[in-house]
């Protein structure tokens, strides 16, 4: 466990907003952009929904009095998915409400298959009523994203396109990450010519470059789409576009709840998988 806190570190800006404060405002000083996650999931109890509820309105007014430029992103099951649909719904609504008070805007994460329509259908009521202020995730390894991405271009959903992060079964999700990358190869550049102000979310430089190519192409300017790259992974590469001229959104995590996120992580890569390990044998 000691292990992956000491893991967790590189990927997670502290346990509190205070510690993540500093971190949003170094980023910001630096150029990025910024999308702050307060970390938690699968939560099983309506207290808990409505406490994280309650502190992602309270982050929302706390980034407008200190002017960070930072956006949120939340999961549906930290705002009881699990429990009741409506009932979630009702939680994210006040959470937009809020991001139009303090005009900011709300990216709902995408989480397990289980989960996939149930988001887009909660996402379709907010988008109704808060239209400018809410956007949600589509990832590549599902067989279902291209139909997903030509329903939200038609009703201009702003999306950020990633490859996925959940162990998803064949008969659901590409299990080749050949095809993973192929699909997230067509859906970017469907959204980069008819998306509304899409974001590519990914490390993968080939693909980066393959969007920066295909935008200049097509006369895409690099003000009508964004990166989005996780907190403490290729930090390099981040500057490096920044550099260039794009816009880069960073997604900093933060909170006590570490252990999912940071396991996803080290699960994505297997030299962080191998550090683990390394140091459990060395013991
Ligand atoms: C801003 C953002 C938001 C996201 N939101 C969601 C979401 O809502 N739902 C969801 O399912 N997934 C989400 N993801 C995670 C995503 O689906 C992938 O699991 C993750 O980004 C790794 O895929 P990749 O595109 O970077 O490509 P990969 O092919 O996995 O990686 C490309 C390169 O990036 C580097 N890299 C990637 N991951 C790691 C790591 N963990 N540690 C160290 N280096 C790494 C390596 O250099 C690797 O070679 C998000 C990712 C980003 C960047």
């Amino acid at each position: 466990m000691d292990i992956l806190l000491f893991l967790a570190k590189r990927f997670i800006a502290g346990e509190t907003f205070e510690q993540a404060k500093v971190v949003v405002k170094g980023l910001n000083d630096a150029g990025f952009l910024v999308t702050l996650d307060m970390l938690g999931e699968s939560v099983t109890s309506k207290g808990q929904a409505e406490r994280a509820r309650d502190s992602y309105i309270q982050l929302l007014g706390d980034i407008y009095k200190l002017a960070l430029n930072s956006t949120i992103s939340l999961k549906l099951t930290q705002m009881g998915l699990d429990i009741d649909d409506a009932y979630c719904c009702e939680n994210i609504m006040k959470i937009a409400e809020a991001a139009v008070n303090y005009k900011n805007f709300v990216r709902l994460d995408m989480e397990g298959s289980g989960y996939t329509q149930r988001t887009i259908d909660i996402f379709k009521k907010i988008h109704e009523v808060y239209p400018e202020n809410i956007g949600m995730a589509i990832q590549s390894y599902l067989y279902r994203s291209k139909k997903d991405t030509a329903h939200a271009m038609e009703n201009r959903h702003r999306i950020r396109l990633c490859k996925g992060a959940y162990k998803e079964p064949p008969d659901i999700a590409y299990p080749d990450k050949m095809d993973v990358n192929k699909s997230f190869e067509d859906i970017m550049k469907e959204l980069l010519l008819k998306g509304n102000y899409p974001a590519i979310a990914t490390h993968d430089e080939r693909l980066i470059n393959i969007a920066k190519t295909f935008a200049r192409e097509n006369n895409i300017s690099p003000d009508g789409f964004e990166f989005q790259m996780l907190y403490g992974i290729r930090r390099n590469l981040q500057k490096k576009l920044l550099s260039e001229g794009y816009r880069i959104r960073i997604y900093v995590p933060y909170g006590r709840y570490w252990l999912p996120y940071t396991t996803r992580r080290v699960r994505e890569r297997k030299e962080n998988l191998f550090f683990v390990l390394k140091n459990i044998f060395r013991r």
